[in-house]
């Protein structure tokens, strides 16, 4: 199928509630057009060299999400542009994100990345980590990131009750949250694998690649 046809079909089955990003990570320019002249206006890729090459020919009405693991010292090449960044995944990044967003006189949206998978390989905060950080006293003058919430990823399984099980569990920390940040707003789960499942679970953003674009080499 066409990415056209792999894309309608997915937004299709979205809830209205659900926000798609389209992961085009290693994906060419003529790719990321066709989904944009569907309507596609939010892209999700995990480097930013490339993510920055992309913003520059790509038209500027797009959101453009980092969605991968996060080195410091790239983020002063995307501070001036990026929408969101999901993988926030130490304070030391996150103190790094509000330093360049100063720079730039901007508040850069994050999502905070939860470990949830059973697996260790995955980058992430734990529970106690997260509301440590959440009620620091140094995060809080961070008046140049704001959290918008939080983004996890399954364990890579057939076990469909493990990655249900993990979603659940990101969602009530989520639902915790929620009640007492009020920017809390995103819970950004589920993959072209596993989004139907984490939609179910209470996702409100999946960020999905394979699917619309084919698989990656
Ligand atoms: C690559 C990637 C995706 C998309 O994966 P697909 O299986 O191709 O849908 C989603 N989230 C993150 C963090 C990724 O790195």
């Amino acid at each position: 199928m066409s990415i056209k046809e792999d894309l309608t079909s997915i937004l299709d089955t979205l809830p209205k509630t659900v926000t798609l990003v389209a992961v085009s990570k290693t994906k060419p320019i003529s790719d990321l057009q066709q989904a944009y002249d569907e309507g596609q206006r939010i892209f999700g890729e995990n480097r930013v060299q490339e993510m920055t090459e992309k913003w520059e020919k790509m038209p500027k009405d797009i959101e453009w999400h980092m969605i991968g693991h996060l080195q410091r010292n790239k983020v002063k090449y995307m501070a001036e542009y990026v929408s969101l960044v999901h993988g926030v995944d130490s304070p030391r990044l996150l103190k790094e994100i509000n330093k360049q967003a100063e720079k730039c006189d901007r508040t850069i949206s994050c999502l905070l990345q939860v470990h949830i998978a059973e697996e260790d390989t995955k980058f992430g905060f734990d529970e106690k980590e997260l509301v440590d950080l959440v009620e620091n006293e140094q995060f809080k003058g961070y008046t140049h990131v704001k959290i918008k919430g939080l983004m996890g990823m399954a364990t890579f399984t057939d076990d469909m009750n493990q990655v249900r099980r993990e979603f659940k569990s990101l969602k009530s920390l989520f639902d915790k949250l929620k009640n007492k940040y009020k920017d809390f707003s995103i819970l950004s789960m589920g993959m072209s694998g596993d989004y139907t499942i984490a939609i179910e679970e209470g996702s409100t953003m999946v960020r999905i690649g394979s699917s619309i674009f084919g698989s990656r080499n």
